[in-house]
């Protein structure tokens, strides 16, 4: 079962993912943490990604279609992907496309996390004080919105014109967004599970 999970900055895409990889022996896969654990290692990708990233603004389809490609055949994967802010532009979700038809696979769901936009602002403003993440600033965040508006208003389209988007609430309590994300996600694995 693979699965995308689309929303703005600090939606809780990332906090989702992780419950739901547990509970559905699913492998989450951000291109924001592959990249922030190359500016870690300090590597030549991470030194390069870092300055565009500090801006709010996207790296490469390249890059990211590469750390994607990387990781897709890892037996992590094996049941499945939760893909986590990945694909941001056309081109990114041509390729994933295109690798998982080469591999027998597809996009099975694809997720829409809501929220406010005066609550991201808090919600970063809190995450900044906790993380210490150099693009969670009001300038970076005002960029990565505008992206966002910019890329879901492509993207989105590219999904709905091949089946439903599930439009999530974000603005509830985590559990209660778990629970709406398990209420599309729980009949897709059953129907699995039965074969
Ligand atoms: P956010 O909380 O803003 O959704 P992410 O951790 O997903 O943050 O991404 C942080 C930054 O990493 C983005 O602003 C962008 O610079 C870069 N990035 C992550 N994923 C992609 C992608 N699929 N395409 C291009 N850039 C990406």
């Amino acid at each position: 079962m693979n699965i995308i999970f689309f929303g703005p900055p600090a939606a809780g895409k990332g906090t989702q993912a992780r419950i739901i990889e547990e509970k559905y022996g699913l492998k989450q896969l951000s291109t924001g943490d592959m990249l922030r654990a190359e500016i870690s290692v300090g590597s030549e990708l991470g030194l390069a990604a870092k300055k565009i990233m500090d801006r709010g603004e996207l790296v490469s389809d390249e890059i990211v279609i590469g750390m994607i490609a990387k990781r897709i055949d890892s037996p992590a994967c094996a049941k499945g992907a939760i893909f986590d802010g990945f694909p941001r532009t056309v081109p990114q979700a041509d390729a994933l496309e295109k690798m998982l038809a080469e591999r027998g696979k597809k996009i099975d769901i694809v997720m829409e996390l809501e929220v406010d936009q005066d609550m991201l602002v808090a919600r970063i403003e809190k995450r900044a004080a906790e993380e210490g993440r150099s693009d969670d600033n009001i300038d970076a965040l005002k960029v990565r919105l505008e992206q966002y508006n910019d890329y879901s208003a492509k993207v989105l389209p590219y999904y709905a014109a091949k089946g439903e988007v599930h439009k999530i609430d974000g603005k509830k309590a985590i559990n209660e967004v778990t629970a709406q994300i398990e209420a599309i996600l729980q009949p897709e694995a059953e129907a699995r599970a039965a074969g």
